[in-house]
């Protein structure tokens, strides 16, 4: 782990009148302005603090004493204080770090550690009535001594109190009004049931229980230590984290997991609800605007126990973290690709090392960056190398399309199809996985090939059939399929051109009318009602067959489901980036321990065009350690991560002269040494996305070397375009 280069965070020290504090802001060029202290208030690092900034006001946290070069004239006063709980030492010391790493402001990164700011405020109270001093001349109903006696010494809102008395509001009110009742204003905050930590978990078998033993223990320690927990799917990884999960609880700690996608993990909330006996506070975009206040404020005051959530999680404040767990480590959706953008699990290490307490990242296939820290003992690993109560891994065969000859508009094989028909005989589920929205990629004239394209990105429009219209997948651009070629006029000459899900859901309905399917994708999941539903239907057995994407290829447990078809082993493999074949690899391994996961074994078909590929060879094998061997081995010879480090600089604009000047200009400055070499400038795959053209620029350091310095001398020294935006890509993971 690298050093923090940013400036030292200052604790426990009083600012009193008329000193000079300095406060970040919450703002994009966001760095730590000068105020000076008002009479009357007395500041502390780390408290919320209100300031005037220009024409507004605005929000901050004192990060320390005062050093800009305002001059003492010009020093405008803190407005006031917020009452809310201040901001941790290890938040402060924690954010200036990730603003280091990613090359970001402070004030980018101090948002996203405010994302509810009115949160910071004191919590709206809820109107409620209480007994006044008694009427002698009340006019009594039947009806208003109801209310009268529920309210006793309680203090209820209208409709509480007309709930419990079986009347309607307007009787409260009556009685308000009357002057039998009288009027306040009631703070309630939510409850958050404490997890019931004494309960035991399941009987662990012997690979398990050591692992739960060496992972509680690092809780007990309570240092620094990062762990990797590598187990098969199914192997029961969950159920040893969970130890490690009520250990920390035990010694009064907050815990955060982490996942990839909590919006989609119904069945892990409802395994904790049956280990705990409570609900875990979420935390994931979904959430309103009253559960985001409810839940930072109880992580603030330590109310909520454990956190289960998305990368954002990260940045809540918590009141006493104790232990991370990353699930699902190797995903790439931990990867923020806007704003700041950083790798949740990488600075979730950070984290824990700045807290002094140990994290957990758990996956069945890690990726390779964490399996070197693990082969090099930086991080210890656990294995459980079987799946629990001797549920067998799944049988898998290639099928090499190249021998199917299958007609144009047909995608399953007739081995798939075999196997499928066999399946469902027996009463078992199959899955289909095929990562592609939509019906068809691709939508071309048959006239004079002219491809339907989005006119903001350089990329095709997808066929929404279910939906009946054209989607662009990055900037959702819609329109409707038109009447004619835009090019030739020609009428009814579109074609379809290769399958997505919709289009695979069509052929399953030729050749299997009677069998019940399920599409999941993000377009039929959007969000967790609607994930929650499709699980339980999966799970009662009322669906026989999923036709889905990525999406469900995490985690699930579902006991039926025997038949793993993957109809496009090859999709991920197309473009050959860095990291193509290890990505291909965890994903298909991914879907292929969805197979055979409760009593009766599973089988996995994966259908190729290039079965002699190491991926495909290593699926077949299972030889999953030779496989990442020989990945490490590749990258280490090339210098590549993690073994060198990469940068990439994305530069983009909606005048495309404007960005190949910024573009010429960072050429020129580019950095000149020994260990460090820049490609680029280079139209990036996606040259045209939402409007901005856009150029890249990769560096690559040799080991041992920090790119961050380098690369913001570059910055500085470069001329800078107007309407112009340079992004730094720290440990990119997209190319594109
Ligand atoms: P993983 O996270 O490695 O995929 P899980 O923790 O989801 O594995 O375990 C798979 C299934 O086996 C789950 O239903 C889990 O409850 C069950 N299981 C795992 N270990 C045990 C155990 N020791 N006793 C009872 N059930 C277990
Ligand atoms: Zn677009």
């Amino acid at each position: 782990m690298e050093k923090s280069d940013s400036a030292l965070i200052e604790t426990d020290r009083a600012f009193g009148v008329g000193a000079r504090v300095g406060v970040l802001l919450p703002v994009p060029l966001g760095q730590v302005y000068d105020y000076r202290v008002p009479p009357g208030l007395s500041l502390c690092a780390g408290d919320f603090v209100r300031v005037p900034f220009g024409p507004r006001k605005l929000v901050g946290v004192v990060w320390g004493q005062g050093v800009g070069e305002i001059a003492e004239a010009k020093l405008k006063s803190v407005l006031g204080k917020l009452p809310a709980v201040p901001m941790a030492d290890v938040t402060r010391r924690f954010i200036d770090w990730v603003a280091g790493y990613t090359l970001s402001t402070q004030g980018q990164v101090l948002k996203m550690a405010m994302s509810v700011e009115d949160a910071l405020e004191d919590a709206q109270g809820v109107k409620v009535f209480r007994l006044a001093e008694p009427l002698p001349d009340l006019k009594l109903t039947k009806t208003r001594e109801k209310v009268l006696a529920v309210l006793g010494n309680a203090a209820m809102t209208a409709s509480e109190a007309a709930l419990a008395a079986g009347c309607s509001p307007a009787v409260v009110a009556g009685l308000y009004k009357a002057g039998a009742l009288v009027e306040a204003s009631q703070v309630r905050e939510r409850q958050w049931t404490p997890p019931d930590v004494v309960r035991a978990g399941p009987t662990l078998s012997d690979a398990q229980t050591l692992a739960a033993h060496a992972l509680v223990a690092k809780v007990q320690e309570g240092a620094f230590a990062a762990l990797l927990l590598d187990g098969v799917p199914g192997s029961g990884k969950t159920e040893v984290y969970f130890e490690a999960v009520a250990e920390a609880l035990r010694e009064g700690k907050q815990v955060l997991v982490l996942l990839p996608e909590i919006s989609l993990s119904s069945q892990w909330l409802a395994r904790f609800q049956r280990r705990f006996a409570a609900e875990p506070a979420q935390w994931h975009s979904d959430l309103g605007a009253r559960e985001r206040r409810e839940t930072w404020r109880a992580v603030a005051d330590g109310r909520a126990r454990v956190v289960v959530g998305a990368r954002s999680a990260l940045f809540l404040p918590y009141h006493d973290l104790g232990l991370i767990v990353v699930d699902e480590e190797h995903d790439g959706a931990f990867k923020q690709e806007e704003g700041v953008i950083y790798n949740a699990r990488d600075m979730a290490v950070v984290r824990a090392h700045l807290g002094g307490f140990p994290i957990c990242l758990v996956s069945a296939t890690p990726s390779l960056e964490t399996a070197v820290n693990a082969e090099s003992g930086k991080y210890q690993l656990l294995h459980l190398p079987e799946r629990h109560g001797g549920a067998v891994l799944p049988e898998l065969d290639l099928i090499d399309m190249r021998r199917e000859k299958l007609p144009a508009t047909r995608w399953l094989s007739n081995s798939l199809q075999q196997a499928m028909t066999e399946t469902f005989a027996a009463g078992e589920q199959a899955m289909l996985f095929l990562n592609r929205r939509g019906y068809a990629p691709l939508t071309l004239c048959r006239t004079c090939g002219h491809r339907l394209a989005c006119p903001n990105c350089s990329t095709w429009l997808v066929e929404h059939r279910v939906r009946r219209r054209l989607e662009c997948h990055h900037c959702g651009h819609i329109e409707r399929l038109p009447e004619k070629c835009p090019s030739c006029d020609a009428e009814h000459s579109f074609h379809a051109c290769g399958p997505g899900v919709e289009r695979l859901a069509e052929e399953v309905m030729n050749a299997f009318p009677e069998v019940r399917f399920a599409l999941a994708s993000s377009d039929t999941l959007s969000g967790p009602r609607a994930a929650e539903d499709l699980i339980g239907r999966i799970e009662r057995h009322e669906v026989d067959l999923i036709i889905g994407t990525q999406i469900v290829a995490k985690g699930y447990h579902f006991p039926l489901l025997t038949l793993v078809g993957v109809v496009d082993g090859d999709l991920g493999l197309a473009g050959g980036d860095l990291r193509a074949a290890e990505r291909t690899y965890q994903l298909l391994y991914q879907v292929a321990g969805r197979a055979g996961r409760g009593e009766k074994p599973g089988r996995v078909l994966v259908q190729t065009y290039l079965p002699e590929h190491p991926v495909m060879q290593a699926m077949k094998s299972g030889q999953r350690d030779a496989f990442i061997a020989e990945e490490i081995r590749a990258r280490q010879e090339m210098f590549m991560p993690p073994f060198g480090r990469l940068v990439a600089l994305i530069v983009s604009g909606k005048v495309e002269a404007a960005v190949d000047a910024q573009a010429a200009h960072l050429a020129r400055s580019a950095p000149r040494y020994d260990d460090v070499r820049v490609l680029g400038p280079a139209p990036a795959p996606l040259a045209l996305l939402r409007g901005r053209h856009r150029r890249r620029f990769l560096m690559k350091v040799k080991p041992g070397i920090a790119p961050q310095a380098i690369v913001r001398e570059w910055l500085q020294r470069t001329l800078k375009e107007k309407g112009v935006r340079i992004q730094v890509d720290v440990d990119p993971q997209s190319f594109l």
